[in-house]
């Protein structure tokens, strides 16, 4: 897009769509960018079928927890909310008061949740999709629980029906994580991918293909399609941050 076509766009729109992921490893099988790559697909084809604009992605994310496998790229949680609030605040410069950011990494809710709460006092609502989630939702039976985990079925499936490519299915392996002897109810602990995993993989990720990862490109894009057509008609009364009762 031009300056003359951006102007163009946000003369007649207010809403636009941010993909964020993280760069982090996903096992032997899949590629380190496997969460932006996916959030940039997800994000691009939901804005192309609403015709809405959709940014680059923001690759890096909140990692820190799978640093001990090599490649991984890890930014904190302060500097992803600082960075892409800064994108969202360039945007109201030029009228957008509705933005979705589609998010690929879990690690990333926490600092997305504090900058959309930010925004909301400010005039712009954001809101945060996470394909996920959706698909669990959507598709509750699809995959058992151990094929939802990180870097498992459900995540190399979607990978194979877009990176085919960057994905290598020899290397895929099914690992049950370990029990630390610290995890007791009502605990939460400062652990790490490697305290549970030597691989990476969480779960069983040998029953990924291509086909059921298309099944889920389609179900969470469908979904994310209707969220975008929702919020562009949504009265800016019903966003706005509410007074005091
Ligand atoms: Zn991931």
């Amino acid at each position: 897009m031009s300056w003359p076509e951006a102007k163009e766009y946000f003369s007649k729109n207010d809403i636009a769509i941010i993909p964020v992921g993280s760069n982090e490893q996903h096992g032997p099988q899949n590629p380190l960018g496997t969460d932006h790559f996916i959030a940039k697909a997800i994000a691009e084809e939901a804005a192309k079928r609403a015709g809405v604009v959709c940014l680059q992605v923001i690759p890096f994310g909140v990692s820190a927890h799978h640093r001990h496998f090599w490649g991984t790229i890890s930014i904190s949680s302060g500097t992803l909310k600082n960075y892409v609030k800064e994108v969202c605040l360039a945007l109201g410069d030029y009228g957008v008061r509705k933005i979705v950011i589609v998010n690929g990494h879990g690690g990333n809710l926490n600092a997305l949740d504090e900058l959309a709460r930010e925004l909301r006092e400010k005039g712009i609502f954001v809101s945060v999709f996470q394909w996920w989630t959706a698909a669990k939702n959507l598709l509750p039976d699809f995959f058992k629980p151990e094929e939802r985990q990180h870097a498992s079925a459900e995540e190399t499936s979607v990978n194979l029906a877009l990176y085919p490519h960057l994905v290598d299915m020899s290397k895929a392996v099914d690992e049950t994580t370990s029990k630390h002897p610290m995890e007791g109810a009502g605990l939460f602990l400062p652990l790490e991918t490697a305290d549970y995993s030597l691989s990476g993989v969480w779960g069983k990720s040998t029953t990924a293909s291509a086909e059921k990862g298309r099944k889920v490109f389609e179900t969470v894009v469908d979904e994310l399609v209707r969220h975008i057509n929702k919020l562009r008609n949504a009265k800016t009364g019903e966003l706005s941050s509410k007074s005091k009762v």
